[in-house]
């Protein structure tokens, strides 16, 4: 799709000084996604945490020639380039410009998609059962918020047949703008689920809020037997034959009677539906009440659109469960592996090619590997979207699986300067070998659904060890948008703590993760944990805590922004300063109002101001200070004097020089002292998901690390038996002991052995038996019966053992336990 600049201006409703013919053919939001630079428009979005604005000069050096700003700013004179100016800023024109655009989609049929779970399945499933006959587009991933969704419109061809929209909100007001750009003709609500996790106040306000979607549908799709759902759907719609409703329970009122049945062998069966009241079955595959759900809906989906009964019956019983889940993971001789779930087609190539992008420091390389499964057609011009995919973001090898038909390798021999093909997954396995060697530094990103590509993946894994430390990432963004939740002012930004290496988690992918959300600060520990992140690729500012910096060259060559505790430490920077001839650095005082640990205190500011005046070599840019029992209510009165004697403190700095930022609330103090807040709050053990309250305030709030490994021996042994060394473990009735491989130099504490602690296996709980060896150790399993195997996986603490269980056990605080596992146990980073 092209549009002039005059044109997009005409749409949003801006004039412009003068006409514009400039073709654009890309929406940019993101500075980090730029490929196709002079045919992008930039769209200068300022959101809670970010502002757009800051890329307008880099992206103009990179090429880009087209703006839309919510301002004019003079420094722009100078530019050659298009703006576009919206005084009601750049996300709402984007917006305005796609409504417009919608409008002029005649050709498709606009499918959306909102409800608490299950959307990506559904529109996953709805695009495989529905393009063996017609072109279908589908939003990426999981583009469904007031960004994604008009990015995801733009990717409607004049060529598609049906677009599959999933819509998102997390607040009120947010269904109306999606609304109204989207205007769908058919909108499916998959369920309402009242999870907390956003601003609404009860599941029907914010059932009333998604319902907004389908104000203008012909059909809308949903579950007759959903009570909430359902009612404020009738209450909206009184003209009911708009309504395609389904039950699974003779509900008289619903369009689609469909039923579901256990047969002789115990498999299920569903008898659908069809819009003209023939029915036949399917079976279903799996007993998840959500994945039945999902069933009935693509089923009614494609009644709505006039299907036979035999033809849904026939294709929803291939229907597999959709898997989403994308792993990074170190490979071999330098290389980072992504291993992306998703199925390999145009629609999700991009927003994956993005992902692994954000990754490479060397654009030289980067290679992909794609598995083109045979059951889907590609079409050339499918072809030649992916090939301009991967030459858009110079992806250098691309390791092509599956037969493909000369003319379609020729397409992308022509995209990419190395194309390898392999007919099949076990010719590729057989040549592992040398895909080590040609992948040797690279970041490798693994696509495609076919779970064979695991074993490719694990191959290419430098620690093969079981024993893992999962960190999802997924996780680790809703608990930094849960702290962003509990900021009084949206301008109040967030310092990430991760320092330890992540509390354990491992720094390099938290930050990325991290900056891509718009973190005001990093802060670590110690300088070199600042210099490999800024090695690897972070830019966003880094702040370092600890006492003592000894390389300043490393410090300042790398903008690592020191914290500043004494008048010794002050004199040894202004000094390394001086030397190099560096002005203005940046640097961070800290008070002491109470820790005792480290800082300036009260009576030592005026000389601390005199001594910051009398020179020029760094320039204080944040105050802050620490509080020594944020997390411990008895102890509140101190808390409040530390927060008072800091009010009356910062001040003092403050009058010299007003644009320095406050911060010091920890975690716990985030929620528990809002007033204390100021221009910046500093989050640590609570961004992993660690509860530090047990006042349910915090219940939101998702593990983000879980450490796991695997059974690898099994056997029963009599009563009496002695299991480990010193024969501390009795058996003491017939016992079924599993062995585990983690020990104490994994990080477990030799005090969690005989009984002190519990695994979770199969959903049963396990306590250890004997002592912990150095690396291993072993569990009574006897509770699991026959539902455990070797090779079955062992959680030690995460979604079902808490941390604090372990730390509570230990005498200790969960901090320590998250920072005790061993650097040998492999990280893997995933998102849902
Ligand atoms: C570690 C640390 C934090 C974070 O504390 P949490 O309790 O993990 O939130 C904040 N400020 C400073 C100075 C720290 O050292």
């Amino acid at each position: 799709m092209k549009y002039s600049i005059s044109q997009i201006a005409d749409m949003i409703g801006v004039r412009l000084p003068h006409a514009s013919g400039r073709c654009i053919d890309t929406l940019l939001t993101d500075s980090r996604s730029l490929s196709r630079p002079e045919s992008s428009l930039f769209f200068a979005i300022h959101t809670a945490s970010n502002d757009g604005h800051k890329y307008i000069r880099d992206l103009y050096e990179r090429g880009v020639r087209a703006f839309v700003t919510d301002h004019w700013d003079p420094q722009w004179r100078d530019m050659d380039a298009d703006f576009i100016i919206s005084p009601n800023g750049a996300l709402d024109a984007m917006q305005r410009f796609i409504g417009a655009h919608r409008r002029l989609l005649t050709n498709s049929r606009i499918i959306g998609i909102t409800g608490s779970r299950g959307k990506t399945t559904l529109k996953e499933w709805l695009n495989t059962l529905i393009s063996p006959d017609m072109k279908v587009t589908r939003s990426p991933r999981s583009y469904n918020s007031q960004i994604g969704v008009p990015l995801s419109l733009w990717r409607i061809g004049n060529d598609t047949e049906i677009a599959l929209i999933e819509a998102g909100i997390s607040r009120p007001g947010e269904m109306s703008r999606l609304a109204t750009i989207i205007d769908p003709d058919i909108v499916v609500i998959t369920n309402i689920h009242d999870d907390h996790a956003d601003s609404f106040s009860s599941a029907e306000e914010k059932c009333a809020e998604k319902l907004l979607l389908a104000r203008g549908a012909s059909f809308i799709i949903c579950s007759a037997d959903d009570p909430i759902v359902y009612s404020a759907l009738k209450q909206m719609s009184s003209n009911s034959h708009h309504l395609f409703t389904w039950s699974l329970s003779d509900n008289p009122e619903a369009r689609l009677n469909f039923r579901l049945k256990k047969t002789a062998d115990n498999r299920l069966s569903l008898t659908v539906e069809d819009a003209s009241g023939h029915t036949a079955v399917t079976m279903i595959g799996n007993d998840d009440p959500v994945y039945i759900e999902n069933v009935c809906h693509s089923a009614a989906v494609m009644a709505s659109l006039g299907y036979e009964a035999s033809i849904i019956a026939d294709r929803t019983s291939k229907l597999a469960p959709v898997n989403t889940r994308t792993d990074v993971v170190e490979g071999t001789q330098g290389s980072l592996i992504i291993r992306d779930r998703y199925d390999t087609d145009a629609d999700s190539l991009g927003p994956a090619l993005d992902f692994m992008k954000r990754r490479v420091t060397d654009p030289a390389l980067t290679t992909v590997i794609l598995d083109l499964p045979e059951r889907s057609t590609y079409q050339p011009d499918q072809f030649v979207e992916m090939a301009s995919e991967l030459s858009a973001r110079n992806i250098q090898t691309l390791i092509m699986i599956g037969n493909c038909p000369e003319k379609l390798s020729a397409i992308m021999s022509e995209a990419v300067p190395s194309v390898i093909s392999f007919e099949s997954l076990s010719s590729l396995i057989t040549a592992i070998d040398r895909l080590k060697e040609i992948t040797a530094g690279h970041i490798v990103l693994i696509k495609g659904s076919d779970s064979s590509l695991d074993s490719v993946a694990e191959a290419l894994q430098a620690r093969r060890h079981e024993t893992r430390l999962e960190v999802n990432l997924d996780a680790l963004v809703d608990n930094y948008n849960f702290y962003r939740r509990q900021l009084k002012d949206q301008h109040t930004g967030i310092v990430c703590m991760i320092k330890a290496s992540g509390y354990g988690a491992g720094s390099y992918e938290l930050a990325r993760t991290l900056q891509s959300q718009g973190a005001a600060y990093l802060a670590v520990a110690v300088l070199d944990e600042g210099t490999e992140l800024r090695r690897a690729g972070i830019t966003m500012p880094i702040m370092v805590l600890n006492p003592r910096v000894v390389n300043y060259d490393e410090l300042f060559s790398s903008h690592l922004e020191p914290e500043i505790f004494s008048f010794d430490e002050l004199e040894a920077i202004v000094a390394a300063a001086r030397r190099r001839g560096i002005s203005q650095y940046p640097v961070h005082i800290k008070l002491d109002t109470g820790m005792h640990r480290l800082g300036f205190i009260g009576d030592e500011i005026p000389e601390l101001i005199r001594k910051l005046n009398e020179q020029n070599e760094v320039r204080p840019v944040t105050v802050f200070s620490h509080l020594a029992a944020a997390d411990e209510p008895a102890l509140d009165d101190f808390t409040r004097e530390q927060l008072s004697a800091f009010e009356k403190w910062s001040k003092i700095l403050r009058d010299e020089w007003p644009d320095i930022k406050r911060h010091i609330l920890n975690s716990t103090g985030i929620t528990r002292f809002p007033e204390g807040q100021y221009e910046l709050v500093r989050l640590g053990i609570c961004l992993y998901g660690v509860s530090t309250l047990d006042d349910g305030s915090q219940a939101d709030l998702r593990p983000v690390s879980s450490l796991s490994t695997s059974v690898i021996a099994l056997r029963d042994w009599p009563a009496g038996t002695t299991i480990g060394y010193g024969r501390r473990g009795v058996c003491c009735y017939p016992t079924r002991v599993a062995t585990i491989p983690v020990g104490y130099a994994d990080g477990i504490n030799r005090h969690l052995g005989n009984g002190a602690m519990q695994v979770a296996i199969n959903g049963h709980r396990c306590p250890t038996i004997g002592n912990i060896c150095m690396d291993a150790c072993m569990i009574d399993v006897t509770a699991c019966g026959d539902d455990v195997r070797v090779g079955d996986r062992v959680e030690i603490f995460g979604k079902n053992i808490p941390v604090t269980e372990l730390s509570d056990t230990l005498g200790t605080i969960p901090y320590e336990i998250l920072t005790s596992v061993s650097t040998r146990v492999k990280r893997v980073y995933y998102r849902e």
